[in-house]
């Protein structure tokens, strides 16, 4: 899953319009960003097999730490507590601390049964990857619902919104490109290529700040 990620931070302004979408974007798509770097330090695995899904040609031979329920868990809880330190907001906290492990259950539905319920563990998943047209439908539907939500949870305020529809149509372009372009030349493409998500990161920020939620819900 790829944009069904996006998707929930997006949804989830509503619930928490306090949180800047930066924020909810590191939480829904934490387990994705923590993975290139895990890759390339040799502590997860990953093999490129042509046709072993009609979506991906990635083998996820070994990812406990960044996608096994327990640990997405744990780093919920973490990342939940950070937020509760630095913005002493408990609703707020929680519900960014919850967001995170949605990831593991989003990339259920999308995976082979390749996704641990915890290290070492059984391995899961419902393979929507098995389909184009039915992975196509899924993401793209998602975002547009998510994207919906979010306008309505945060005005413009009469403001052009750069920062915002720069991201959605580059998170557009980039999915559309992996879904029908070649497959990548190696893992290391792969790994380096992925560590782009963080930048998704401070663009979402950037995109928030200018379409903030209405007055009442921001802080004195
Ligand atoms: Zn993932």
């Amino acid at each position: 899953m790829f944009l069904g990620h996006f998707a929930l931070a997006m949804a989830t302004k509503k619930v928490v319009p306090k949180a800047s979408l930066g924020t909810l974007v590191l939480s829904a798509q934490f387990a994705d960003c923590l993975w290139p770097v895990l890759l390339l330090l040799g502590v997860e695995q990953v093999r490129i097999a042509p046709g072993i899904t009609r979506v991906t040609p990635l083998d996820f031979i070994s990812y406990p730490i960044s996608h096994s329920l327990l640990l997405q868990l744990v780093w919920g809880l973490l990342l939940g507590g950070a937020y509760f330190f630095w913005r002493h907001d408990f609703r707020t906290a929680l519900v960014v601390g919850a967001l995170l492990p949605t990831h593991w259950l989003l990339d259920y539905f999308a995976h082979r049964p390749d996704m641990p319920l915890y290290p070492g563990g059984p391995k899961v998943g419902l393979g929507m990857w098995n389909s184009l047209p039915l992975t196509v439908i899924i993401e793209f539907g998602l975002f547009c619902i998510g994207l919906l939500l979010y306008l309505r949870a945060a005005c413009s305020k009469g403001r052009r919104s750069y920062g915002l529809w720069s991201f959605v149509l580059f998170l557009a372009v980039v999915y559309a490109a992996s879904l029908f372009g070649p497959p990548p030349p190696s893992v290391r493409v792969v790994a380096l290529s992925a560590l782009a998500l963080w930048l998704t990161i401070p663009w979402a920020a950037w995109g928030d700040r200018q379409r903030e939620a209405q007055p009442a819900n921001l802080s004195p």
